[in-house]
């Protein structure tokens, strides 16, 4: 009955830890070799990037909105226009937010480098925190797809502003702060749920990627759309797809190199300095 023999399996299951060890280092070799070779990169980043900065995710595992649904109730732009106590709580998210304080993480500056090695051509981000061009992206090459935190804007008005002072008023006791020029709501400049992408920004990403001769998604799972949509798009025209991120995306199978790590760790070594 040899063949009922229990078969050794390695207790630290070093084996099987070895094997994929070494499928992610050949993974950062050819990931590493595509942008070597590429000119023109576009680059698609998301929440992954900021988490080295301490910001979290609100997607993830670990997210947010993954451990707290109603959270994601704030974000949506219905909820946000009909229920004040809504946002009141945005405010206060907004007011206590990490971002105001948060540093460049080591994936930010490792894209700083591509830009400083002439290769950057487009830094498109899912992110609304300012951390690319806190971290020297020349901001004429960012792409913020989803608004930016830094600024509010007038839901009536549409008038824009920095955020700083509609946020020393909220500190100050105004729970749901109006526009002074016209009395409307006011919002932070960000791309809601249920709320259109700015059309010139979209064409601006999808143009790029294109163009591109190669895209290099960063710390996004690539589950939100339309931004994912630029990686199909960029397949589609025979542009090459690099995926550097935490947790598997829908497009793995489909992209040239998928390296499964944090982009703090990997980015720097992709990118090279
Ligand atoms: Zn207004």
């Amino acid at each position: 009955m040899t063949g009922a023999t229990l078969r050794h399996v390695d207790p630290a299951g070093l084996e099987g830890r070895s094997g994929a060890a070494e499928a992610a280092d050949a993974a950062v070799e050819i990931a590493k070799a595509l942008v070597r070779d590429a000119r023109r990169v576009v680059v698609l980043t998301g929440a992954g990037v900021s988490t080295g900065s301490g910001i979290p995710d609100f997607r993830g595992p670990q997210g947010v909105w993954t451990k707290d649904p109603a959270a994601e109730r704030l974000s949506t732009l219905r909820a946000y226009m009909d229920d004040p106590e809504v946002r009141r709580r945005a405010w206060q998210g907004r007011l206590h937010s990490p971002v105001w304080t948060a540093k460049p993480s080591p994936g930010h500056l490792a894209l700083v480098a591509l830009e400083r090695q002439g290769r950057l051509d487009l830094l498109v981000t899912q992110n609304i925190d300012g951390l690319h061009q806190l971290a020297g992206n020349d901001p004429g090459r960012v792409v913020e797809i989803h608004g930016t935190m830094h600024e509010v804007v007038c839901m009536a008005c549409g008038e824009r502003s920095p955020a700083a002072p509609t946020l020393e008023r909220v500190a100050r006791g105004e729970e749901d702060p109006e526009c002074l020029a016209c009395g409307g709501i006011l919002k932070s400049a960000t791309i809601s749920f249920g709320q259109s992408l700015v059309p010139a920004d979209l064409a601006r990403a999808e143009g790029a990627a294109r163009r591109a001769d190669l895209l290099l998604a960063a710390g996004t799972s690539l589950g939100v759309h339309p931004a994912a949509g630029i990686v199909p798009l960029a397949l589609g025209h025979g542009v090459p797809v690099v995926i550097v991120n935490a947790e598997p995306t829908a497009f793995d199978d489909v992209a040239d190199a998928v390296v499964h790590g944090s982009t703090t760790d990997v980015l720097p070594a992709v990118v090279g300095g």
